[in-house]
């Protein structure tokens, strides 16, 4: 066994016990909060796996305390085998409630990552190898779990869910943060224990070997399971302000948040003395469609026709559904003629759209314009719109028709 040289500079008194020690009771805070959301939203799966990954990982640091005690006697390398294989899997569940959060199926592949684990760690101690090689496959295997982490706060931009939530939150930012500091210091931890194994030498290691084998750790890991409550919360947030303000059928605005963009915009066009159109649009014979092809026909056409005007709106409007098969949709800086001129689209646009029940849909449409230095009311202009569309149906439909001058 060659000698190691002795290194000068601070050394800490600092054995695996005591460091364990202090590595159990953050992972059992890291455990607790887990729990924690775990307890406040019981029918979510992935606060389940979350909350089981900070007990596997509490247990596992446990166990090991229990071994570097001398707790388990001649079941000192089964102890091992235990504890690093439980704190493996608490990575690769957490991984998985990750995957679940995203709503990405992850198959029961993930389960072979965890035996490939224990059964490497188990060829280790037959081996013989000691405190440093065993390191090495800790080492690595969180290195596969950190990537597949990482990985999934990026897929999560692009999944199923996407479009529903703000991207770049600051969750998902103090996440990928935590898992390059996690990976950063394992790697330099690999490499450093290759060339200076003395660093890591217990009892007396070097600040160096306890700040990368213990102080970092313990804190990216924390760290990471307060991003994921972040990441939870923050997702929490943006379904109360969806709720609040959209229209679950159509994804259009709902009616209130529509009045109150509407008046805001109407406000700010009176005070600029700018021009702001509004237009009533409403689905001609809606009742024959329920009659004839039932409700849910019904709704996916209401559901269609409001992903068409979302999309024929959106370009410096904004579109909400006003009540039943009614729309309205606000244009500030819009003039007369650029009014008439996407009333028109509209009116072809969902003329020719196929809604898959064999049968052609149509709407009317009626339109008020606030010309540059007028003033009116919402519910002014919103009566002249309403009163052009009844001349637009009276007239016979599929038609856009413009208020009358006051
Ligand atoms: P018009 O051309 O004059 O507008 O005729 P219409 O049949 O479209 O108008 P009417 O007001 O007689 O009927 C509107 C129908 O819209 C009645 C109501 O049952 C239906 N409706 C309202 N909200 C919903 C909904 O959320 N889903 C479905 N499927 N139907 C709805
Ligand atoms: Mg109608
Ligand atoms: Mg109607």
């Amino acid at each position: 066994m060659p000698s190691i040289p002795a290194r000068k500079g601070k050394r800490i008194r600092m054995n695996p016990f005591t460091a364990s020690i202090a590595l159990a009771i953050v992972q059992f805070c890291s455990g607790v909060i887990m729990t924690g959301l775990f307890i406040s939203t019981p029918s979510e799966r992935f606060t389940r796996l979350w909350a089981l990954s900070g007990v596997f990982s509490a247990l596992g640091i446990c166990v090991t305390v229990a071994v570097y005690a001398g707790l388990a006697g001649s079941l000192r390398p089964l102890g091992l085998l235990l504890g690093n294989t439980l704190v493996f899997s608490s990575g690769i569940v957490a991984w998985r409630g990750l995957r679940s959060f995203y709503q990405r199926q992850s198959g029961d592949w993930p389960w072979m990552l965890v035996i490939a684990y224990a059964v490497s760690f188990t060829a280790l101690l037959i081996g013989g190898a000691d405190f440093t090689h065993r390191a090495y496959l800790a080492v690595g295997g969180m290195q596969v779990v950190f990537c597949l982490v990482l990985l999934e706060f990026f897929k999560g931009l692009s999944g199923p869910l996407a479009a529903r939530y703000p991207r770049w939150t600051f969750g998902r930012w103090i996440g990928i943060v935590a898992l390059l500091i996690l990976s950063a210091t394992h790697v330099s931890r690999l490499l450093l224990s290759l060339s200076h194994p003395e660093l890591f030498m217990p009892p007396e290691m070097s600040s160096l070997g306890v700040g990368l084998i213990y102080l970092i750790p313990i804190s990216g890991t924390l760290l990471l399971s307060v991003s994921l409550m972040m990441i939870y919360f923050e997702r929490l947030l943006a379904d109360k302000q969806r709720l609040a303000t959209e229209d679950e059928l159509t994804g259009t605005l709902n009616r209130r948040e529509l009045v109150r963009c509407g008046e805001e915009a109407l406000a700010r066009a009176v005070q600029g003395r700018r021009v702001l159109t509004l237009a009533f649009i409403d689905v001609d014979h809606f009742k024959d469609i329920n009659d004839t092809h039932g409700h849910l026909v019904g709704d996916r056409v209401l559901a269609d026709i409001g992903a068409l005007l979302r999309e024929h709106c959106c370009q410096g409007g904004m579109v909400g559904r006003y009540g039943g098969e009614e729309f309205c949709a606000v244009f500030p800086d819009w003039s007369e003629a650029q009014a008439r001129q996407i009333a028109q689209h509209l009116l072809e646009t969902v003329r020719n759209h196929d809604f898959g029940h064999g049968q052609t849909v149509t709407i009317s449409v009626g339109l008020a314009v606030l010309s540059p230095g007028q003033s009116s009311s919402w519910d002014a202009l919103v009566h002249e719109a309403d009163l052009a569309l009844y001349r637009a149906k009276s007239e016979g439909r599929n038609a856009f028709r413009m208020a009358l001058a006051a």
